[in-house]
Formats: C-alpha cells, sequence, structure tokens
C-alpha cells in the first residue's frame, strides 16, 4: 500500500481512460495521471526524496501539484503545500520549519523561487522544461519507489494553518486523516463516479484539496481545475463542463452571485455547492438557492482533515444557515466556557473527536497538547449552538466575540444583518474600546459599486433586525476588506486599521 498514493493506481486499473483533470483544454486520464505520479516519484527519488522526507510545491492549481502530492504519497514523503499569496520571508519561515529539501514551483513563482533557494537552501524545480527533466532524470537512473509500506499513520501532509493571529502552525495529517475525510464527503455529500467538479478554491487551501478533488478523485469522477478565481469564468466553466459539484468560500459564491453573467448563468447542472471555510452569510445562501441550486453549508478546520460539521442537502432549504451536524464519521461536542457540557441553545466551544483530527502541530508539542486532549478531543476555538435536533449554528471565532456592557455579541450574526442591505458588497464588524461600555461595534463597510447610503441608513436598517444591544455604535466605508487567500477576514488588522 502506498496510502494515497496507490489512489491512482488503483484508478488506473479500474478506469483508466476515464478523465481525472480538466486543466485549459487539456485532459489528464487516470492512467495518465498515474504514469505522471510514478515518474515525479521516481524523479523526486532520483533527487535524493527518501521517506518522510519534505516536499514543498508553490503554485496556482495546476496538475502537477496533483502530479506532486500523489508522488510525494508513493515515496512515504511528506507533501507540504504552500500558498503563493504570501510573502518570500513568510514562504522561508515555512519551507525552513518543515525542512522542505525539495519544492516544486510554478514559473509565475520564479523569482519568489530565486530568493527562497538563497533563505531556505531549498533545491527548486519549475514546473515546465525542469519538471520534465527531473522526471526524465528519474527514469534514467532507474530511480526506485522504497519497497515498504506507506500505512494511515504515516504523515501524508503538513497544511500550515492560514494564521489569522500568531505564527503559522503546521498541521500534520496522516493518510489515513485524509481518507477518512474523503469518505465523509462521499458519505454526507454523496458524490457520485460521475461527478464534475470544479475547482475554484485554491488547492493548497485544505478544503479544495480535501472536500472537493481528492474525494472526487477517488470515487473516479473529474476535476476542472482554474487557476485563478474569476466569478464569470468560474459560471461558464459550470455551463461548459456541466458540473455538478462545486466548492468555494464565502466571498467566491458572493462574488459569482453578483457577477455580470449570474442572470444568464446556466447552473441546470449543479447538484451541490458547498460552502464553508468562513460564515456563510444568509444572502449568499438565499442568492444560490433562489436558482434552484442545493446549497451545503460545511464547517471545518485544517487540524480536522478539514470537514466536521455538514449540511445535508435534504436539510439545505429547511436549515438554512445552520451549519449541520457532524460529519459521517466524527464525534461533536459543545463546550461552556466553565467545561460543562452545552445544552440546547447555548454556546459552546466545539470540539471534535475521530479519525480525521490530526496527529499534531509540526514541532510544536505545546501547541500540540493545548489543542488535543489525551483522549482525542480537538479544540476548535470556535463557537457553536446547537438547537433542540442537534443542529450547529457557527458563532464566531472565541476572540472575536465583542463583549459590550457584558452583552455577548457575535459579529457574524451582525454582518449577516447588514448583508441583506442591498448596497453592502462587503462588511466586517469588530470591536472597539468604549468607555462607558467596554466595548462596542463598529461596522466597517464597502458599498456596492454606484450604490450611495450613509451610516445612518445602515444603522436603521440594522436597528429594524437586531436587538439594541448589538447594533453597531458606527460605520466606516472602505474599498475592501483585508482577507486571507480562503476569505477569512483578518480581523486583527482590521482592529489595527479601524480601532
Ligand atoms: P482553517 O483552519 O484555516 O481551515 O480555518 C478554519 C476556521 O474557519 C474555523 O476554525 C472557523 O473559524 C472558520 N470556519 C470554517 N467553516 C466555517 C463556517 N461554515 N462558518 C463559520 N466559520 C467557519
Ligand atoms: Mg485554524
Ligand atoms: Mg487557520
Amino acid at each position: 500500500d502506498r496510502g494515497i498514493g496507490s489512489w491512482t493506481e488503483r484508478r488506473a486499473r479500474m478506469s483508466p481512460d476515464r478523465v481525472a483533470v480538466v486543466y485549459g483544454d487539456r485532459e489528464w486520464t487516470y492512467a495518465h495521471l498515474h504514469r505522471r505520479a510514478v515518474a515525479v516519484a521516481r524523479g523526486l527519488a532520483g533527487l535524493g526524496v527518501r521517506r518522510g522526507d519534505r516536499v514543498g510545491y508553490l503554485g496556482p492549481n495546476h496538475p502537477a501539484f496533483l502530479e506532486t502530492l500523489f508522488a510525494a504519497g508513493r515515496l512515504g514523503a511528506v507533501f507540504v503545500p504552500l500558498n503563493w499569496r504570501l510573502a518570500v520571508p513568510e514562504l522561508a519561515f515555512m519551507l525552513a520549519d518543515s525542512g522542505a529539501g525539495v519544492l516544486v514551483v510554478a514559473p509565475e513563482q520564479a523569482e519568489a523561487a530565486a530568493r527562497l533557494r538563497d533563505l531556505a537552501g531549498v533545491r527548486t524545480v519549475e514546473v515546465g522544461p525542469e519538471y520534465e527533466r527531473m522526471l526524465a532524470g528519474g527514469a534514467a537512473q532507474g530511480a526506485a519507489e522504497p519497497g515498504d509500506k506507506v500505512g494511515p499513520d504515516d504523515t501524508c501532509m503538513i497544511l500550515y494553518t492560514s494564521g489569522t493571529t500568531g505564527r503559522p502552525k503546521g498541521a500534520l495529517l496522516t493518510h489515513g486523516n485524509v481518507t477518512w475525510n474523503c469518505l465523509n464527503l462521499l458519505i454526507d455529500v454523496d458524490l457520485a463516479a460521475d461527478e464534475v467538479t470544479l475547482v475554484v478554491a485554491p488547492m493548497f487551501h485544505v478544503a479544495a484539496l480535501n472536500q472537493t478533488v481528492l474525494p472526487t478523485l477517488l470515487k473516479g469522477g473529474r476535476v476542472v481545475l482554474v487557476p485563478h478565481f474569476d466569478p464569470d469564468r468560474a459560471l461558464e466553466l459550470v455551463a461548459r463542463h456541466r458540473v455538478t459539484y462545486l466548492f468555494g468560500v464565502p466571498t467566491m459564491f458572493l462574488a459569482m452571485a453578483r457577477a455580470a453573467g449570474w442572470p444568464g448563468a446556466d447552473l441546470g447542472s449543479v447538484r451541490s455547492a458547498l460552502c464553508g471555510g468562513a460564515p456563510v452569510p444568509a444572502a449568499v445562501i438565499a442568492a444560490w438557492q433562489d436558482r434552484g441550486v442545493s446549497f451545503l453549508q460545511g464547517y471545518g478546520l485544517t487540524e480536522a482533515s478539514p470537514g466536521v460539521l455538514l449540511l445535508r442537502r435534504d436539510d439545505s432549504v429547511r436549515r438554512a444557515g445552520s451549519a449541520g451536524t457532524p460529519v459521517f464519521f466524527a464525534e461533536v461536542r459543545l463546550i461552556r466556557p466553565d467545561g460543562a457540557p452545552a445544552g440546547a441553545g447555548e454556546p459552546g466551544e466545539i470540539l471534535v473527536r475521530g479519525p480525521t483530527v490530526m496527529s499534531g502541530y509540526w514541532g510544536l508539542p505545546n501547541a500540540t497538547a493545548e489543542a488535543l486532549s489525551p483522549d482525542g478531543w480537538l479544540r476548535t476555538g470556535d463557537v457553536g449552538v446547537a438547537d433542540e435536533d442537534g443542529y450547529v449554528t457557527i458563532r464566531d471565532r472565541i476572540g472575536d466575540l465583542i463583549i459590550s456592557g457584558g452583552e455577548n455579541i457575535y459579529p457574524a450574526e451582525v454582518e449577516d444583518a447588514l448583508y441583506r442591505h442591498p448596497a453592502v458588497a462587503e462588511c466586517a464588524v469588530i470591536g472597539v474600546p468604549d468607555e462607558h461600555w467596554g466595548e462596542v461595534g463598529r461596522a466597517i463597510v464597502v458599498r456596492r459599486p454606484g450604490a450611495e447610503v450613509e451610516p445612518a441608513e445602515l444603522l436603521a436598517f440594522l436597528a429594524s433586525r437586531l436587538g439594541r444591544f448589538k447594533l453597531p455604535k458606527s460605520v466606516v466605508f472602505a474599498d475592501s476588506l483585508p482577507r486571507t487567500v480562503a476569505g477569512k477576514l483578518i480581523r486583527g488588522e482590521l482592529r489595527a486599521r479601524y480601532t
């Protein structure tokens, strides 16, 4: 067994001629993907990559990303996908921290690659002629894959968490973690062998890779890779490829619903759209459901590979707004600050246990011990509320809570209400110090192009929808909001800028 590295092998036997990957107007069948993965594995072995070694990848979505991932799996090496929107020093940190010896890079990242060779002492292989020479070289030297097994407990990937606070930590996901997460998705979203999956989110982000690409490939479906997200182009691709499944973060679904091509978009082929990774505004759900799309919400985190909760297709309208119930193979608990289980309607920190929970953070025993209890419960740092039937609504990260005059204000709830105003393109609510209340809310709003609206109107709009204590005391207009590439608001930066 070669862990997930054996998937292409099994698929190449079962469905060699089916298309696995579509990239632009090129197609990779399963047989081709497998031949390429084997060649990359030999090439990496020829460069000295051995079992347990780390192999980085830096670049936008491209088939070489998947070839390298499966190749690393075959070798028992650890795949380290990196976010190409990070600055060079941040990337250098991750390469040095993980101790990656080889980094496969896209031509777009050539400049960063040159600096990373100096800063992190990493050997780079550029996708294109250099990458093809590596493949040919491995075959010529007769470089072999190791004969020993790659098992479910071996580390498959190190994923650096997007780090909205503190230094990035590398979550260690095993082959078993990744496989169980894919099984959860196949069961809960009910992916089929004829799935056509559109991948608009970047694959270095856990949800694009593990909730979208890998389960589709496990099942023998096809994935359509898009290197850079553009809402109108994404809608075109849905129609052109008869896409049945897509995943995106809320900002992407919002952008598509506000794109010029939205009114005329043909969404008839879509069986499920999965949205998650950040709070999902009700306006986004409504826009997609109004078009007849089954719009599912998922909640998860890198450390859980990532799926934890899912709102399934049958519940998607009835329970819109909720993140649903635990994924098939997971246990979830909500815990009050005093450590007691939270009852229905009571906010509590979400804890999860199961076969998708990471083995720990790379090189950080203390952080690992803080996050993971000895009996396997992972603390998420997120607050949720379950209703009588166990459906969980995500509130916020514990640290984002605004406490105003002793009342808890959940920014996502206020943001949700603001998103219902037609002039609001994007918004965020942060807590700012206040002499009287301790903290009060401040709304940062990006207006839709051409929309004219004043703070007083927005505040009046909110006053008709929310309890008085939840109302922001001020509204500030901005041109854009700072977000990670995964679509998460960088609240620390917002607070620094607008407090
Ligand atoms: P990451 O570890 O970078 O994948 O991000 C995980 C974090 O994203 C979680 O801890 C949550 O704070 C947030 N998140 C993920 N899914 C949702 C969701 N459906 N609603 C609200 N927040 C979410
Ligand atoms: Mg996190
Ligand atoms: Mg994170």
